[in-house]
């Protein structure tokens, strides 16, 4: 019998007993070598030590040391007959805090919270009140307090210095005259108004659209808030999908303040426009008491139709119908929609509210006059949410849904008017524009011509300090930098 070959040529006689024993042993071999593999777990560290200052020194009191380097073991120790308590502990001579005044605080209760006594109290009241109304200071002020040495146990700390910004324009100042170190009271409050110089050039930025205007926009240094004013005001105007290109420009003003202590505020959007090919496209500029935005031509923004009052199918359309109460044919003269109890209902477009009440068989109802002889009426509502002669914009929630009146169910009627007529409200899709006309229309484009004329970025640079406001500076590194400054 030959000796049995478990090595052989795998190159040959594929398929053979000859060549299955050999793949056997290759797959054997290959097995043994798998077992002696390593294991893949990572390999323990040691005991991570965290090192640093305060735990050493945490570990300080725990360790014998020589007293020549401090020995400080025992932090713990217990006291002993030995330790003489103290008849009262020292206290600082002065304490500076921080306090903010909080959305629905008042000024007083925030500064009683802070620790200030009422006498002091009424005092800060009374001058920060001659400078700026107390209810005008923004919340979220920060307000630095430096309270002083208590005059004697147990009293509240009198007020040493009160220190804030009022206004964007306004620093106020409080301070007690003639406070040292020393002196235990110094004399009498005294305010002190630092006017801050600001400057209110508007915001001008232009840019390309790009693939995302919002991101361009954004890019280019415009506040977030500013980006959506000026999509909303263009999207009410134009269909923004298909009328405007990636290489178009856009064009936007903001309102804009910048102080000479380096805070900058934007406020609301004043210009949006779009330029095709050096050529302003669509002009957009906000006039008149209502903020509304009017083209460069002077007609008002185009409302793009009338919004539902609620969400929701039309159960009941215009026209004749049985009535579902009285039980006989007769002019159904609005829309029925469908809803839940409670659902809100909104103005279908800016109006003024003609009457809000009770009204028969209408239940709860508002009637909205909307100019151009045009009104709308919301029957069997709930609960409403305006009143006569208020101004309302489209989309504003003027009441709820509800069953009140002839009514089977909740369920909004909802009726339109031209000169008093009922009409179907179906019929009518755009309520006619503003225009703008005579001296206003000659005003409102100077206003548009100046706006235009404002250098693109001018307020993002910082204000050029006046040489009364250059503080000498302390650190010798800042004197270089200065000089390197004037060098230039
Ligand atoms: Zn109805």
């Amino acid at each position: 019998m030959e000796s049995l070959d478990l090595t052989p040529d795998l190159a040959e006689d594929i398929g053979s007993r000859r060549w299955f024993r050999g793949l056997g042993t290759m797959i054997g071999l290959g097995a043994v070598a798998l077992m002696f593999w390593p294991s893949m777990d990572p390999l323990e560290a040691r005991t991570a030590m965290p090192e640093s200052e305060e735990i050493r020194d945490e570990f300080r009191s725990q360790m014998i040391m020589p007293l020549a380097l401090g020995a400080d073991s025992g932090r713990r120790m217990g006291p002993t007959t030995r330790v003489i308590p103290l008849e009262s502990a020292p206290e600082r001579p002065q304490i500076s805090l921080l306090a903010t005044l909080a959305p629905g605080d008042s000024f007083s209760s925030m500064l009683r919270r802070a620790g200030v006594s009422g006498t002091d109290i009424g005092q800060v009241s009374a001058l920060v009140g001659q400078a700026m109304p107390l209810a005008e200071i923004e919340p979220g002020t920060q307000i630095d307090i430096v309270l002083g040495r208590r005059s004697e146990q147990g009293a509240p700390r009198p007020l040493d210095a009160l220190k804030f910004r009022a206004r964007f324009d306004l620093e106020l100042e409080v301070a007690r005259q003639g406070v040292t170190d020393q002196s235990d009271q110094g004399g009498t409050l005294a305010l002190q108004k630092n006017v801050i110089r600001v400057d209110d050039t508007p915001l001008r930025v232009r840019g390309q659209v790009g693939s995302s205007l919002y991101r361009s926009m954004r890019a280019a240094g415009v506040p977030a808030s500013a980006v959506q004013d000026y999509i909303k005001a263009l999207d009410d105007q134009i269909d923004m999908d298909r009328q405007v290109r990636s290489t178009d420009e856009f064009d936007i003003v903001i309102a804009y303040r910048r102080a000479a202590t380096g805070e900058r505020q934007a406020g609301q959007l004043l210009f949006a426009g779009i330029d095709r090919d050096g050529q302003a496209k669509t002009q957009l500029m906000r006039w008149g008491d209502q903020g509304r935005f009017y083209e460069a031509s002077g007609v008002g923004e185009q409302r793009n139709g009338l919004v539902a009052p609620v969400p929701g199918p039309i159960s009941s359309r215009y026209g004749m119908r049985r009535h579902p109460i009285l039980g006989y044919r007769r002019m159904h003269s609005g829309l029925d929609f469908r809803a839940r109890r409670g659902t809100p209902i909104v103005a279908v477009t800016d109006g003024t509210v003609a009457s809000a009440g009770r009204a028969g068989g209408c239940g709860n109802a508002v009637k909205l006059n909307h100019g151009g002889n045009l009104s709308t009426r919301y029957c069997h509502m709930s609960r409403m949410a305006v009143s006569r002669g208020q101004q309302v914009r489209r989309g504003q929630v003027i009441g709820y849904v509800g069953s009140t009146g002839l009514s089977t169910g909740p369920h909004l009627h909802y009726e339109m008017y031209r000169g008093g007529r009922s009409i179907n409200p179906a019929s009518v899709k755009f309520v006619t524009r503003a225009q703008l006309s005579g001296t206003e229309l000659a005003e409102f484009k100077q206003q548009l011509n100046r706006l235009k004329e404002i250098e693109v970025g001018a307020a993002l640079t910082d204000l050029e300090a006046l040489p009364t406001e250059l503080e000498e500076p302390t650190r010798e590194i800042e004197k270089i930098d200065l000089a390197a400054r004037y060098d230039n």
